[in-house]
């Protein structure tokens, strides 16, 4: 009896980077599915015929990275959350259509349920700081756990107001310079913004403003443990990093192509960590 190989890929210009084919590779292996997850290098030119053909190229669906996200949103069908967020990273075949969703909404939330329990249970005042792509999803999937005010500090204004339009009066803008004045009585702060990722200066943002009880996300992940995940951690806030958001945005593109849901845990955290490197585990500021 011949077995039916599913197979799904990451596609991107370039994508020799993405962590995807790793963490999908992993967990085909750990649930014993004979399945593949392949990379595949698509400039911008040639992205439109590839996803018009996906099934042609032998796939059932595939992730989405820089810089397709939005040409995948306008060249297939969708969801809402892919709308809202205005970019798509998550492309599925279902009956011969096209679908398409975004996962760092899901991805985001996932990881602040695992690393903060119940953390919307008794949430106030959130501090998003960035308003870039990850802003928005951010942005959505808090105002969908009915999180309110959500106070959006971003360096250049208009595109804050662009945000506060969209999403509509939940969201309030503060202004860069007052970053650190609004954190007083925040719940939870999120870094959505690329500052202290590798290479880039550090986020100045001063910690012993929160309250006790607060919350530290950050999305970025190289390095894992940012400069602002460590402070938070040696003030004893809970933190969600950004590679547990990575991690736990892949399980919805795997359930769809693979049928199974598959799970984040330790194991895959390490890998994914060491595969990352020791470059990536610690800051190193721009000189
Ligand atoms: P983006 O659209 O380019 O937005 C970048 C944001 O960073 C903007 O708000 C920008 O502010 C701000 N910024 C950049 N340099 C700054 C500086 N020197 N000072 C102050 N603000 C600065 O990027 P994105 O797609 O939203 O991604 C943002 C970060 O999230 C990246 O690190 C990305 O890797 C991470 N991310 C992680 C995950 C995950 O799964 N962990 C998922 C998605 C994204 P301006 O508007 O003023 O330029």
């Amino acid at each position: 009896m011949t077995k039916t190989t599913r197979a799904a890929c990451v596609i991107g210009w370039p994508v020799e980077h993405s962590r995807s084919p790793l963490i999908h590779n992993y967990w085909l292996k750990q649930y014993g599915i004979a399945g593949e997850y392949r990379r595949e290098a698509v400039p911008p030119a040639e992205f439109a015929a590839f996803i018009g053909s996906l099934a042609a190229h032998g796939y059932v669906g595939g992730n989405v990275t820089l810089p397709h996200k939005e040409a995948a949103l306008a060249l297939s069908h969708p969801d809402e959350r892919a709308r809202a967020v205005g970019a798509a990273n998550t492309l599925w075949l279902d009956a011969g259509v096209l679908r398409a969703t975004n996962t760092d909404v899901e991805g985001f939330l996932d990881n602040l349920d695992a690393c903060a329990p119940h953390w919307d249970r008794s949430t106030g005042k959130a501090v998003v700081l960035g308003a870039g792509g990850a802003a928005r999803a951010v942005i959505y999937g808090l105002i969908g756990r009915g999180v309110e005010p959500i106070v959006l500090v971003n360096r250049t204004p208009g595109r804050a107001e662009v945000l506060r339009q969209k999403f509509g009066a939940g969201v309030q803008i503060v202004r860069w310079e007052a970053l650190n004045a609004t954190l007083a009585d925040a719940t939870l702060l999120v870094n959505t913004t690329t500052l202290g990722m590798q290479r880039q200066p550090e986020l100045p943002v001063d910690l012993a403003r929160l309250p006790d009880d607060a919350i530290v996300a950050d999305l970025v992940y190289v390095p894992v443990h940012t400069p602002l995940i460590a402070e938070a951690k040696d003030r004893a806030l809970r933190t969600a990093d950004g590679l547990g958001m990575l991690l736990h945005q892949a399980v919805r593109g795997f359930a769809l192509w693979f049928g199974t849901t598959p799970a984040v845990t330790p194991d895959l955290r390490k890998l994914v960590e060491a595969d990352l490197g020791p470059s990536a585990a610690k800051h190193e500021p721009v000189t």
